[in-house]
């Protein structure tokens, strides 16, 4: 092996301090492992998706029921049966491992619409929890990152791991080149590495290479997860799944003030807002029911769950009813990166948000069209046709049935959305022992990977499948990469 001048070493290394990261390294100090956490993002700003999540994690309550839900989940995109089962089983266990810390889990009181695919076999088993007395608000990454700082393990802020070092013989994973203001920063893993920097969630180049139907779309979670434990796990010869799968798209604004996106009250599904508003696309003309709920960004299209189409340049168009309702913008920091960490104060008017230009106006439809560089007549044919649906009670094009109202008072506003996704599933390929492994299937000695960096999670997508994931996988490799045997 190529001597490397370590500048720190310990038992494991663990490069994300996300909520896999919490389990894996949480398991595997309390297995008598040395452990040192690397993390990207400043100290304030770690946490990952979790951080800002739902805080919802999964709890399944029949292992046999999981792993059939699992199953007709992935559908045709199958995962292997083991990993399914491995799964199944450690899912059950989410609430005795956070209630064995100390932490206290809590049932969703809205059980059952949490089940997001009722129609399939097991879907009985999804039991949906949080921790403390309500979720949102970070609470329950707050109780996750307490079994942290309660515990001598190490964690190197703004330290992102920039490559696996792996013996060029046997194919180990011996350590990480970090990287520390700009300088490497060389650390020595006794036992093993494990994975949990998170997906791809912004990186426009790998969302054009992966993911289905987008040309570009935007994170609402953490602007950290740049695919960066893709690129190292290629390196070393992983290989990859489940990198077309996404809980995405859906509709949002994007400016370029914040790296995350802002969601708009008037679109979220089971919000109504006072006004006339549609969602036009390039054509300037309507292209879906804009209160559908859709179950993490899929749709039926042709009696198939298919990610949503997003014609982009899109535009929200609306009327002076709606802009005079209030704040467009969901600033409630209940969830998602920009109103938890960014904080930005929406006018409550949205007179800020049309002076610096997010909001377009126009004195009729023809001229808002021409500000935002659409067709008019086309356009105008749209708002058209809405209105006299509307009026009528009726979308006989999209079958939309809420907030059937029409764009009625001038001036008419229009704002850009973008695509936005809450997460990628993609990456490197594990085992159900949480080993990352290479094309023939075999594992790379020493590497594990958990939560979103190469979930399970091949199709459809049942909310709080991540987190539940990320305690259950990261719980496996926790457990793995202590029992390795040190290499030196
Ligand atoms: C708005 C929103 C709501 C959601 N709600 C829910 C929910 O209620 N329930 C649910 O199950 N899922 C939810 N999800 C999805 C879920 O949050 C994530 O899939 C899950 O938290 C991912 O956890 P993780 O540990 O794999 O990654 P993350 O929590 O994203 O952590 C990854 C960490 O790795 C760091 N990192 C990145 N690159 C590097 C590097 N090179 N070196 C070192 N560190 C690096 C990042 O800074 C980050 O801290 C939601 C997501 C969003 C955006």
């Amino acid at each position: 092996m190529k001597p490397y001048a370590w500048d720190r070493e310990t038992d494991v290394i663990v490069l994300g301090f996300g909520g896999a990261g919490v389990a894996a390294a949480v398991t595997a100090h309390d297995l008598g492992a040395e452990v040192l956490i690397l993390e990207k993002a400043p100290e304030g700003r770690h946490g990952g998706n979790t951080r800002i999540a739902a805080q919802g994690y999964l709890n399944t309550s029949d292992a046999e029921k999981a792993a059939t839900y699992l199953e007709a989940l992935c559908g045709p995109y199958k995962v292997p049966d083991e990993m399914i089962r491995a799964w199944a089983r450690e899912m059950c266990l989410n609430n005795d491992w956070l209630a064995g810390l100390g932490g206290d889990p809590q049932e969703h009181q809205h059980q059952p619409e949490g089940i997001e695919y009722p129609e399939l076999p097991g879907s009985g088993c999804v039991h949906k929890f949080h921790d403390g007395p309500r979720y949102g608000y970070s609470l329950t990454w707050k109780r996750f990152e307490s079994f942290v700082r309660e515990r001598a393990i190490a964690v190197e802020y703004e330290t992102p791991g920039r490559e696996l070092i792996q013996d060029a013989t046997t194919r180990e994973i011996l350590g990480v080149r970090a990287e520390r203001d700009g300088k490497p920063h060389f650390v020595k893993a006794r036992k093993a590495v494990v994975l949990t920097c998170g997906g791809f969630e912004n990186n426009q180049e790998m969302i054009r290479d992966y993911l289905p139907g987008v040309s570009r779309c935007y994170p609402s979670g953490t602007p950290y997860n740049e695919g960066d434990g893709i690129a190292m796990a290629l390196e070393v010869g992983a290989d990859l799944w489940h990198m077309n799968n996404y809980a995405g798209p859906s509709l949002a604004l994007k400016v370029p003030d914040f790296p995350a996106t802002l969601s708009i009250q008037a679109l979220h599904f089971a919000k109504e807002f006072p006004g006339g508003m549609i969602v036009v696309g390039p054509d300037g003309r309507r292209f879906y029911d804009e209160k559908f709920k859709h179950r993490h960004g899929k749709v039926p299209i042709n009696g198939v769950w298919s990610p949503m189409h997003v014609p982009t340049p899109m535009f929200m168009v609306f009327d002076q009813d709606m802009m005079a309702a209030g704040p467009l913008y969901n600033k409630e920091p209940n969830r998602g990166w920009t109103p938890i960490m960014e904080r930005y104060d929406w006018s409550d008017d949205n007179s800020a948000e049309l002076a610096k230009g997010w909001i377009k106006r126009g004195d009729t439809i023809a001229d808002l069209s021409r500000v935002i560089g659409l067709d008019p007549v086309a356009l105008d044919a749209t708002v058209a046709r809405w209105n006299d649906q509307a009026k009528a009670g009726e979308d006989a094009d999209f079958g939309r049935g809420l907030m059937l109202a029409p764009l009625a008072t001038a001036p008419f506003y229009a704002m850009e959305l973008s695509p936005s996704m809450i997460n990628t599933q993609g990456g490197p390929r594990r085992n159900q022992n949480a080993q990352v492994l290479r094309p023939d299937r075999t594992p790379i000695p020493r590497l594990y990977s958990a939560g979103e960096l190469g979930s399970i999670y091949s199709y459809l997508y049942q909310g709080t499948g991540n987190i539940g994931e990320c305690l259950a996988f990261g719980r496996i490799a926790g457990r793995n990469a202590a029992a390795e045997a040190p290499w030196s």
